[in-house]
């Protein structure tokens, strides 16, 4: 194991701390209709086990989820029961898959209805992060359908601890930036848009959680002798990262990627 402790950062003004590096559950329970370069089956509950015991021990404490993601959240309740308050868990609102295809509602019933099924399936009392999953129409969610008016009432009623959305838009994150108190953007190497959203995040003192960072796996783009490092450094030379979101069901790669975050902190 890599030296050094992974540090911890709060979400926005919110008394939730995240470590700096989080993991990513697609894979933990969806195959279908993703874009990772090779296709894989889904790990045993085992293998999820042996995953989740190797990032407590890393100092991870992060979980990234989400209702899309197939059946990502029931395992990971199965799994963490009597452990919940080990981790920090982030799901999302507004998209489903079912059968293949993905279905939005951004209303506030199914927001509601979403985030009770989520209590549900993670078996647990509280959700610490909910994020609307943008259908790429991030402003008009936030400005016609008011998605964050009704997170706002689930914050005040004590069923989640903050609020943000995973956007696909520069006007929506700044959006997001000023409204809520994360938003999910997807930053690398070879992309750099939302730079900008980073900055302002820094400014306003919210928070970042960076998708994306491995290029959803598509490392080759790099052409690096040590492409992981590169893009952590990459990644933690930005002001405003909170913690960046990475997928992976392999333990050694989830122990590459702590130590190369490491490593990109402390030199
Ligand atoms: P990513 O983290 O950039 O890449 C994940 C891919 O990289 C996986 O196929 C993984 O394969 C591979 N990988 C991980 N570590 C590696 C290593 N050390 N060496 C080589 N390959 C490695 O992209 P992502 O999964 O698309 O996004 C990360 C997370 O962000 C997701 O899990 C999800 O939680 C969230 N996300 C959210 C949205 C949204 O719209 N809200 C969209 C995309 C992603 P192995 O399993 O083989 O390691």
């Amino acid at each position: 194991m890599g030296g050094g402790i992974l540090q911890k950062r709060r979400v926005g003004s919110t008394d939730i701390e995240v470590s700096i590096i989080g993991l990513g559950t697609v894979k933990f329970g969806r195959n279908q209709g993703v874009k990772y370069p090779a296709s894989f089956s889904l790990p045993t509950d085992e293998e999820i086990e042996r995953l989740l015991n190797g990032a407590v021990e890393l100092g991870v404490n992060l979980l990234d989820t989400a209702p899309a993601y197939g059946t990502s959240e029931e395992r990971l309740g199965l799994l963490l029961q009597g452990r919940r308050r080990d981790w920090i868990i982030s799901t999302k609102v507004g998209e489903e898959f079912i059968e293949g295809e993905s279905h939005f509602d951004f209303s506030p019933q199914a927001i509601q209805k979403s985030v009770e099924r989520s209590l549900r399936r993670l078996r647990t009392d509280y959700l610490d992060i909910v994020l609307v999953h943008s259908n790429g129409e991030d402003k008009r969610l936030i400005e016609e359908e008011n998605v964050f008016a009704t997170l706002n009432a689930l914050k005040q009623a004590g069923k989640i601890r903050a609020y943000g959305m995973s956007t696909k838009t520069i006007a929506g994150g700044l959006l997001t930036i000023e409204m809520a108190d994360i938003a999910m953007v997807a930053f690398n190497p070879e992309y750099v848009d939302e730079r900008i959203v980073m900055a302002y995040a820094q400014q306003k003192n919210k928070s970042i959680f960076i998708k994306k960072a491995l290029m959803s796996g598509h490392l080759q783009k790099m052409q690096s002798a040590d492409p992981v490092q590169d893009t952590m450094r990459f990644i933690f030379a930005e002001p405003g990262v909170t913690s960046v979101i990475v997928g992976t069901i392999n333990p050694d790669h989830l122990q590459k990627n702590v130590n190369s975050v490491l490593a990109a902190i402390t030199t």
